[in-house]
């Protein structure tokens, strides 16, 4: 993945996509694939704002039942099943265990209804995805942690589970593949309409602060949370905050989805690469609120919620990291911003303001590639073309094209005779699919990349060097938050920093000032997190 400011300026464009998160990647990806000449920007790192701040679940969202948006439920699932299949490597299965406590918020007659209507509005017909009854035996064999007192039994679902950063990654690489012209830091600041079809658009490279213009005969935002910044798109959302907590590890690979004695409201405990995220919150949240920070009574709420249900309480020592992120609800003109957050839905809708400018509100990771493919019937239709979407069912960019299983066989035998444990092994599969290869090679030329960049996590020396020198990664944090959830996951030593900064400067084309300046950016940013 190359990143190239200057293009954006040598030529039209038919689309220009303002915001690189998951529904900008998608949107830019698809547009691409239908044969338009498409510029992706970001002012930002790739996801680096909510897309990289989510739960990582790919589900209906059983708890929106509840609401009846039986709609957002089906399509959701839909798209999940299709996900599973068009990118294996990419979205995995996970089970999830609710548990049934005597005068609990859910009674057991209540679950089965909702869980059966799960699994008939996803049409998934593999047994493996469907709902199942535990009595109390069997479900603290699978969940040992869980208190016991009152637990009268529990019901297993199938949902999935993804790394949102990466997803994002492998999207605006198959957009740029696909003749897409793709760069992260370079901020949209003004838009002036030349003529009825064309936009000049003045953008700024964030790194050499030079600005110049983009032409394009359409623009979406894809902007997220920021369209709460400006009008008139200030009107048509309201935002919340959700916030995660890192845990160390109380389940395999297994999650629970539990609900607050405080509200009632659910929250989850994921396994995610060994370690276990607690969230989330869902508070009101005013655009313009930066830096984002985790706030004590946040930390309280979650390990509160979470220790009625432990056997063995999580106390704030036990808090290894933490992360933010804004969800944006389309808000039905008319209605007052003071709905609370859980009441509102998650769906999502596009609004167009004038011929050739469109605006996408709220959604969810989910179901954001059938959103875009929206979004691009709008641009095409508005562009007198009638080409149809080509994401749906297709194979990710980096997905094997041969059977799956097959595949990760001989791939996990080939990394593991280049000496790298079965854990990361794993963990490679899904986060590089058949990029491996060249990371095998890195390995062969020099085998301490093998090895683990820290103990307890599973990534290794040579993914460093690899998505360095190939993901676009401009400064160490992109490396080390999203490229590698290695910030995210673990408190790094300025030591430690150091020695990634040094050995991944040549990849990056950093000298010794820059890696110094590189490291301070990333202690400040765990120092705020
Ligand atoms: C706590 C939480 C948990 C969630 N969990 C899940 C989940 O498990 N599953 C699920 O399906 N969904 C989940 N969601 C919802 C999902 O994360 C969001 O719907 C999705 O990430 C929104 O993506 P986006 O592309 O619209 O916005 P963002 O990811 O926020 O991207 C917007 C981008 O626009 C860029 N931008 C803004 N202004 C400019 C400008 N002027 N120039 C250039 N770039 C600009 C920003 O830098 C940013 O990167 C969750 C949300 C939250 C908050």
């Amino acid at each position: 993945m190359k990143r190239d400011f200057a293009a954006l300026g040598q030529q039209h464009f038919d689309l220009l996509v303002c915001g690189g998160g998951i529904y900008g990647a998608w949107t830019a990806y698809d547009a691409a694939l239908r044969g338009l000449h498409v510029a992706l920007i970001d002012q930002g790192d790739w996801a680096g704002a909510t897309s990289s701040a989510s739960s990582k679940l790919i589900h209906g969202g059983l708890r929106y039942l509840e609401n009846y948006d039986f709609k957002l439920v089906r399509k959701s699932l839909q798209e999940r099943t299709m996900l599973l299949h068009a990118a294996p490597h990419r979205v995995w299965p996970l089970r999830f265990g609710i548990p049934v406590y005597a005068a609990h918020r859910f009674n057991r007659l209540q679950l089965k209804l909702g869980l059966t209507a799960y699994d008939f509005l996803s049409g998934d017909t593999d047994p493996a995805m469907h709902h199942q009854y535990h009595d109390t035996d069997q479900f603290t064999r699978h969940f040992p942690c869980i208190t016991t007192a009152k637990l009268k039994g529990g019901f297993s679902y199938a949902d999935a589970q993804t790394d949102d950063a990466r997803l994002v990654l492998e999207l605006v690489d198959g957009a740029q593949q696909a003749g897409a012209c793709c760069v992260n830091y370079c901020q949209l600041l003004s838009l002036q309409d030349n003529s009825p079809d064309l936009h000049n658009i003045t953008v700024q490279d964030r790194i050499s602060l030079a600005t110049q213009t983009i032409h394009a005969r359409q623009i979406v935002f894809t902007t997220g949370q920021w369209l709460a910044e400006n009008e008139p798109s200030r009107e048509w959302c309201q935002l919340s905050k959700g916030v995660h907590l890192v845990m160390s590890a109380v389940m395999q690979d297994e999650a629970m989805l539990l609900t607050t004695p405080s509200d009632g409201r659910v929250f989850f405990m994921i396994p995610w690469y060994g370690m276990t995220l607690l969230g989330t919150t869902d508070t009101g949240f005013d655009a313009g609120t930066q830096p984002m920070r985790v706030e004590s009574r946040e930390i309280d709420y979650l390990l509160e919620a979470a220790n009625v249900y432990l056997k063995h309480n999580w106390t704030r020592d036990d808090v290894i990291g933490s992360f933010a992120g804004v969800r944006v609800f389309k808000r039905p003109s008319g209605t007052p911003s003071t709905l609370s957050p859980s009441a509102l839905s998650r769906d999502w809708e596009l609004r167009s303001v004038s011929s050739g400018v469109h605006y996408a509100i709220g959604g969810k990771i989910t179901s954001s590639r059938q959103d875009a493919s929206h979004i691009v019937d709008t641009v095409c239709q508005q562009l007198g073309l009638s080409v149809p979407c080509a994401t749906d069912g297709r194979i990710f960019p980096w997905a094997p094209q041969d059977n799956f299983a097959t595949w990760s066989m001989t791939l996990s035998a080939q990394a593991q005779q280049s000496g790298i444990d079965t854990e990361c092994t794993k963990w490679l599969l899904r986060r590089h699919g058949t990029r491996i290869p060249d990371l095998l090679q890195r390995v062969a030329a020099d085998a301490s990349l093998a090895q683990r960049i820290v103990p307890s996590l599973p990534f290794i020396r040579a993914e460093l060097v690899h998505c360095a020198a190939t993901e676009m990664v401009v400064h160490l944090d992109d490396l080390l938050r999203r490229r590698l959830p290695l910030l995210i996951l673990a408190k790094l030593s300025r030591d430690q920093l150091d020695q990634i900064a040094v050995s991944v400067a040549p990849a990056a084309g950093w000298d010794s000032a820059r890696q110094h300046q590189e490291v301070n950016r990333c202690t400040a940013l765990q120092d705020r997190s």
